[in-house]
């Protein structure tokens, strides 16, 4: 999230995900960000994350969304 730039901001530096993107034609098992994310679990790698709505105009296929469900802190 914090590389999506934002607009009328032309001191932003946008940070840039780490590693390289994965093969497409050899998708891993678990999540596709995992290596190159910094809040990947042990879960990320064994298995990917089904779509979960967070709100009804967004949306997330994300572990960390359901960690925090499960806590019954903030779905986002
Ligand atoms: S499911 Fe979420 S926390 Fe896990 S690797 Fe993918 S983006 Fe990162």
């Amino acid at each position: 999230m914090r590389s999506i730039p934002t607009v009328n901001n032309d001191d932003e530096r946008l940070e840039p995900i780490s590693g390289t993107p994965i093969d497409l034609l050899n998708m891993p098992t678990g999540c596709p960000f995992a290596p190159r994310c910094d809040a990947a679990m042990k879960i990320c790698i064994k298995q990917n994350c089904q779509r979960m709505e967070i709100n009804e105009n967004h949306a997330a296929a994300c572990w960390v969304n359901v960690k925090n469900a499960m806590e019954g802190g903030e779905e986002a």
